[in-house]
């Protein structure tokens, strides 16, 4: 590993705490749990190993349009089901349609290095809760 993007402690503390969580936590979530361990750490420093975590290839951002970059500690590549009412970002099981790769390389001559799938709806919670309402 190179000086650049060596495990430093706060970057360590930073991966765990988002490794600890299922959900998709912003910058400020990381922030606020990073700080129980490293008190004297700011908004900016995370921000900044957030930055180096993901060129490391060790962390996930996630970018839904202009809403706030989301982080999810598993990198490897995976579908997300968004919730269009409570914005809720929740891992999908389905795997990952390596010949969709195929069909646009054949489509477009091109060579596809990935792609990105998102599922968007109304998750069951917020499903159920409008049932109750009305
Ligand atoms: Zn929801
Ligand atoms: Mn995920």
């Amino acid at each position: 590993m190179s000086k650049a993007t060596r495990m430093t402690k706060q970057k360590k503390v930073i991966l765990e705490v988002l490794r600890s969580t299922k959900t998709h936590p912003p910058a400020d979530w990381i922030y606020l749990n990073a700080r129980k361990v490293l008190p004297n750490l700011s908004l900016g420093t995370v921000y900044r190993n957030l930055n180096i975590l993901k060129d490391m290839g060790e962390i996930l951002e996630l970018n839904y349009g202009s809403t706030l970059s989301l982080y999810d500690g598993n990198p490897h590549e995976h579908y997300h089901f968004v919730c269009e009412s409570c914005g809720e970002v929740t891992d999908l099981g389905i795997s990952v349609q390596n010949e969709l790769n195929n069909r646009a390389a054949l489509e477009l001559g091109a060579e596809i290095k990935f792609h990105r799938l998102e599922f968007y709806g109304i998750c069951l919670e917020c499903k159920t809760l409008d049932d109750k309402n009305n």
